[in-house]
């Protein structure tokens, strides 16, 4: 028997039922595959009509898997490559002449041919440098609404940490966070600005989080599923 689906939107979806549930839920996979999770008895109508109100959220995370479906290999800094910043991707030229060894234009990365050699270390210092102006406005923006401010914040290179935060009340970002489309970037600067006031993951810990992020959970899952192909720029090769 072939499993039962929905097609709505151009979208396929594998429908599960079950008797012992009682909630519908959809998903989407680590390949993109969707599956609609209902109880036994739910109407086809009923089905297609609670999937049509979540067609949003399901192109939303379809979208992000695209962006994010690059493999985890070091890149080779050639013409037409694709970096991301802030969750857009921009494609990387290679230029004879410039100043700087690496330069952004609001639309493409260039690199000076020359120094593709050392270009793993010139996209990180970029990131850096970009980075905390940038990281530092989105804290003053998010602190209020979290409660609590750091003295000090950095971005430097965490090895598989996004973000952390210490006692003496610094926080520090990773600057392959920088990538990340900034709904993540947000949720990783609010998780530690909640750490300033909560150093465990407490339930008053979480309602801080919530406070400032109401769909935290989401973008906390979000962010487990990517980890691995986002974290890429300038690693070791080997
Ligand atoms: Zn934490």
């Amino acid at each position: 028997m072939s499993p039962e689906t929905l097609t709505l939107d151009e979208l396929v979806f594998e429908v599960r039922r079950s008797d012992r549930r009682r909630t519908l839920e959809v998903s989407v996979g680590r390949q993109g595959e969707l599956r609609v999770y209902a109880p036994a008895l739910t109407g086809t109508d009923e089905l297609a009509a609670w999937v049509g109100r979540k067609l949003l959220w399901v192109h939303q995370k379809l979208a992000l898997k695209q962006d994010m479906a690059t493999p985890a290999m070091p890149p080779d800094f050639a013409t037409g490559e694709v970096f991301s910043y802030l969750g857009r991707s921009y494609r990387l030229k290679l230029v004879d002449r410039q100043r700087r060894a690496l330069d952004f234009d609001g639309d493409s990365f260039l690199l000076r041919r020359e120094a593709r050699e050392r270009a793993a270390q010139h996209f990180r210092a970029w990131y850096r440098r970009h980075g905390l102006p940038w990281v530092r406005d989105r804290i003053e923006l998010l602190a209020p609404r979290v409660g609590a401010s750091p003295r000090e914040v950095v971005v430097r290179d965490l090895g598989y940490r996004w973000g952390s935060c210490s006692r003496s009340g610094r926080i520090a970002i990773h600057w392959k966070t920088l990538q990340l489309p900034v709904r993540l970037i947000d949720y990783v600067i609010v998780h530690e600005l909640a750490h300033l006031a909560e150093a465990r993951h407490s339930g008053e810990f979480w309602a801080r989080v919530e406070r400032a992020l109401p769909d935290w959970a989401e973008r906390r899952e979000e962010l487990a599923g990517i980890a691995g192909s986002y974290l890429r720029v300038g690693e070791p090769r080997g």
